[in-house]
């Protein structure tokens, strides 16, 4: 790891309460029985891992609250070797929460109270405008204020970091903030919301990819869950297909996906390396429970999948 090869990933950051039940209650009911687990998540959080286990020199720019699941937040992202110099506080809100209720059948309903994660504010990211501007990848997603995201793109892509958004979830992206991109990552379903062409085969990934590269984003990449990743670059597109594996529980599989591919960037490999060296790493992550907890370690990516 070297500091003129860094990432740095900006987003959020959440505590997921879990509980597990035979069934979702209805409006009004209280059901009995159900078991509490409680694991660190948000995108920008599970990204930021994914990649510091691989060996990536990440910075994480985000804000918590001034209570305990962000201290312990912070101090879980430093065990993980990520700087936290940028990880804020925010002295009014509480830290990013999500409720998540799963039954028997796997079928989830879930809450999101953002707090602290939707005041992250330009002005709150002054400060790390030196560093944003020397990354070498700059990571981002869609749970922070888009403001926010569309300000530390510019800074990046003025200075020629390559910019990453992963747009989870979907919002309606300005012009100006596509101009930036380096490269957007979304799966199926995102790309169907910020192209309105739904993506079903090779065809129609092109077609949605040429849509996001006519709005000044430079290079596409698709994600298609078990089906692989579809890649768009100087007007030629492929499908580079994911590994075989058992799947036991998919969440974070793209945020996995994400982190790795900052890494495999940073390490200049060519995009369709970068793609097989982030598809491995979900494939594992893939085969295991959780977000963060499925995160695989360098040495494990070399062992294959
Ligand atoms: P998201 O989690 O954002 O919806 P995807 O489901 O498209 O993203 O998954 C991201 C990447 O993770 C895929 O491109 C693929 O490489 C890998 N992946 C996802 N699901 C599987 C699976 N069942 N088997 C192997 N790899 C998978």
């Amino acid at each position: 790891m070297s500091e003129n090869k860094r990432i740095v990933v900006l987003g959020s950051t959440n505590t997921d309460m879990v509980v597990k039940s035979e069934r979702i209650p209805t409006p009004g009911e209280t059901i009995l029985g159900g078991r509490f687990l409680m694991n660190p998540g948000g995108k920008g959080a599970n990204q930021a891992v994914a990649a510091a286990r691989l060996g990536g020199n990440v910075m994480f720019i985000a804000k918590v609250g001034s209570d305990s699941f962000g201290r312990e937040a912070k101090a879980q992202f430093a065990k993980e070797g990520i700087c936290t110099d940028f990880v804020l506080t925010d002295a009014a809100e509480p830290s990013g929460v999500a409720l998540i209720m799963v039954d028997a059948k796997g079928e989830n309903c879930i809450t999101v109270a953002s707090g602290a994660n939707g005041t992250l504010s330009p002005d709150d990211i002054g400060a790390a405008r030196d560093e944003i501007e020397k990354a070498v990848v700059l990571l981002m997603q869609l749970e922070t204020p888009i403001e926010t995201v569309s300000c530390a793109a510019k800074w990046a892509s003025e200075k020629g970091v390559r910019v990453v958004l992963n747009p989870a979830p979907t919002c309606e992206l300005p012009d100006a903030l596509l101009k930036c991109l380096s490269l957007i990552t979304p799966n199926e379903t995102e790309a169907e919301k910020l192209t309105g062409i739904k993506v079903t085969d090779e065809a129609s990934a092109a077609q949605a990819a040429q849509a996001l590269c006519a709005k000044g984003v430079k290079r596409v990449v698709i994600t298609l869950g078990s089906k692989g990743a579809f890649v768009y670059e100087d007007g030629h597109g492929e499908t580079i297909p994911a590994f075989k594996v058992k799947a036991v529980d998919t969440t974070a599989a793209g945020d996995v996906f994400n982190g790795a591919l900052a890494v495999a960037l940073t390490e200049d490999n060519p995009l369709t390396a970068a793609i097989r060296f982030a598809a491995r790493a979900a494939a594992i992550s893939v085969t295991r429970m959780g977000a963060q907890t499925s995160a695989p370690y360098r040495d494990e990516i070399a062992k294959g999948v």
